[in-house]
């Protein structure tokens, strides 16, 4: 995925604070891609490779499963945070 224009700056200094490991790349349990852990939530109990995902690949899957607890943990999604 190209970022656009107008966000290249700010991608610039992302990669400026990846390079000097402020940030990190982790892979979202749903969809597989790799993301910066700033861009990700961990919403439930879950954890190692399998805390993180896209808020909208959540959303997505518990559209789609008609439930909202995680079937690994059994805690309800984004139980513990509103923010
Ligand atoms: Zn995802
Ligand atoms: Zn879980």
């Amino acid at each position: 995925m190209h970022p656009s224009r107008r966000n290249v700056e700010s991608w610039t200094k992302t990669l400026e604070k990846l390079l000097k490991g402020d940030l990190k790349m982790v892979q979202c349990r749903i969809c597989h891609e790799e993301d910066l852990d700033s861009n990700m939530e961990s919403p439930c109990s879950c954890s190692g490779s399998l805390k993180y995902a896209h808020r909208k690949c959540v959303q997505r899957w518990c559209n789609e499963k008609g439930d909202t607890t995680c079937e690994i943990c059994h805690q309800v999604l984004f139980s513990r945070s509103s923010s």
